[in-house]
């Protein structure tokens, strides 16, 4: 029988998450311990309240209310409480006394993640952090070592599980937003305050976390273009499936040639609703999963694709980082810094080029589309498709007709600039909606 050196983990945090973690530690220990190459020791949990009820059941002599006094002597320490502080502080501490750390908390690491590498790399620590982007689905491990080797040139995510549900509803059963809402409520996809999720929040923390990784780069939340689902309305989404697309919430990090300047990048990260065409592999990701869409030089299209969340489907990705940490410690040696060699500089949106459908409601009269044409190539934006509706009004006079306008790619000042123009020209009775087109 081999005998394992044994490895004290700390666990803050025993909610959705921390308790699947504890479980799978206690039941599964001489398996991590043969795969870790070292015995994983559970020696506490933090919570804040002591006697609360947990599922799993967690062992009441390893829980505790003091958080500080666990990490004392812990080897690896794992924050699943969440939230900024005192997360934030008590990380530091955990790297600053030696031990490695894992995290879920996409919120502190886009928030705070330079501070905390940094402070990992000047003792040769190291911070894992599978989980914090879309939970179960491998995607930091193939950004930061599988593809070390390639040039990621552009993501695509489905990063947040609550708004592609919503979404996905709204385009299979024809229920509102607000329906929609109320039932990924009911059913425990969203939260009772579904800020967070449907106004874009979590992905734009999510897309800090990849762009950063994928082009080695710092990138900071407030950089991250941000728009939620709240204004994606039921006719959208039925008048984009009859046009062959479906609406999803992407989170889009890109690497992006700057304009007037060959041979220099920069970085885009935006999160938006976008019309994503039927036949591509992320039309096909429904209810609350996630995926994430990479593009690379050398290994062309890849998709990682599952659960985005839930306590037991990331604690998987929480245990795959303790076994990685285990090894570390096994192996010895500093933690591997975060590479940001890259440093490109944040471009903003209106130097992002991509494709726009603009439906405008027109007034019904000979000229019309020609006038709304020449506006379009006034202002540089090509159209590549037009498709005409008519409603006829209570009398002649007041007859209207929708236009809808897919262009050929343009940048977001162009079409800025256009829709204003748009706005102002009389025979143009309303802008209805601007969407990006995505993934053609
Ligand atoms: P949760 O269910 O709310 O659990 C949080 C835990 O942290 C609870 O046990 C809580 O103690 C403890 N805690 C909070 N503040 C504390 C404090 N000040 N001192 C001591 N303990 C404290 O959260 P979760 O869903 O497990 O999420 C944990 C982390 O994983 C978050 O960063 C989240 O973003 C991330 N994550 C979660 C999911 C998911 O599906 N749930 C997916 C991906 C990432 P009490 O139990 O006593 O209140």
């Amino acid at each position: 029988m081999i005998e394992y050196r044994n490895l004290k983990v700390a666990l803050l945090g025993g909610g959705s998450v921390g308790a699947q973690v504890a479980d799978l530690l206690l039941t599964h220990g001489d398996e991590l311990a043969s795969r870790a190459g070292a015995g994983l020791e559970l020696i506490g949990v933090a919570v804040r309240n002591a006697d609360a009820v947990r599922t799993p059941e967690i062992p009441q002599h390893l829980i505790t209310t003091d958080a500080e006094a666990l990490i004392h002597g812990a080897d690896i320490v794992v924050e699943l409480m969440g939230g900024l502080e005192p997360a934030r502080t008590l990380i530091l501490q955990a790297i600053n006394s030696g031990a490695d750390v894992i995290t879920a908390n996409k919120a502190l690491l886009a928030t705070h993640g330079t501070e905390l590498f940094d402070a990992a790399e000047q003792v040769g620590a190291q911070l894992y952090y599978e989980a914090a982007v879309a939970g179960a689905i491998p995607i930091i491990r193939p950004l930061r070592d599988s593809l070390a080797g390639d040039r990621v040139t552009r993501i695509l995510g489905i990063v947040n599980g609550t708004t592609n549900y919503i979404l996905d509803r709204m385009d299979t059963t024809g229920d509102s937003l607000e329906e929609a809402l109320a039932v990924a409520t009911e059913l425990g996809y969203a939260e009772a305050d579904p800020t967070a999720d449907i106004g874009g929040y979590d992905a734009a923390q999510k897309a800090a976390i990849l762009a950063s990784l994928a082009f080695h780069t710092t990138v900071p939340l407030d950089a991250v273009y941000r728009e939620g689902i709240t204004e994606v309305t039921l006719e959208q989404v039925a008048a984009a499936r009859k046009a062959g697309y479906v609406v999803k919430l992407l989170a889009i990090c890109e690497r992006i040639e700057i304009e007037g300047k060959p041979g220099e990048y920069g970085v885009s990260a935006r999160v938006h609703p976008a019309l994503v065409p039927l036949g591509h592999p992320l039309a096909a990701v429904h209810g609350g999963n996630n995926a994430v869409f990479v593009q690379a030089e050398a290994a062309g299209d890849l998709m990682f694709y599952g659960a985005g969340a839930g306590g037991i489907q990331t604690a998987s990705a929480v245990l795959g980082d303790l076994v990685s940490a285990a090894r570390r410690h096994v192996i010895g040696g500093p933690g591997v810094a975060e590479s940001t060699h890259a440093n490109l500089p944040m471009l903003p949106i209106s130097s992002v080029i991509t494709r726009f459908q603009i439906t405008l409601s027109v007034i019904d009269e000979p000229g019309v589309l020609a006038e709304v044409a020449t506006l379009f190539a006034a202002h540089g934006v090509s159209v590549e498709a037009v498709s005409q509706s008519v409603a006829v009004g209570t009398d002649d006079t007041d007859a209207t007709a929708t236009l809808v306008i897919v262009t050929h790619q343009a940048t977001e000042a162009s079409l800025s600039a256009t829709v204003e123009a748009l706005e102002q020209t009389a025979v143009v009775a309303s802008v209805v909606s601007v969407l990006r087109v995505e993934g053609l």
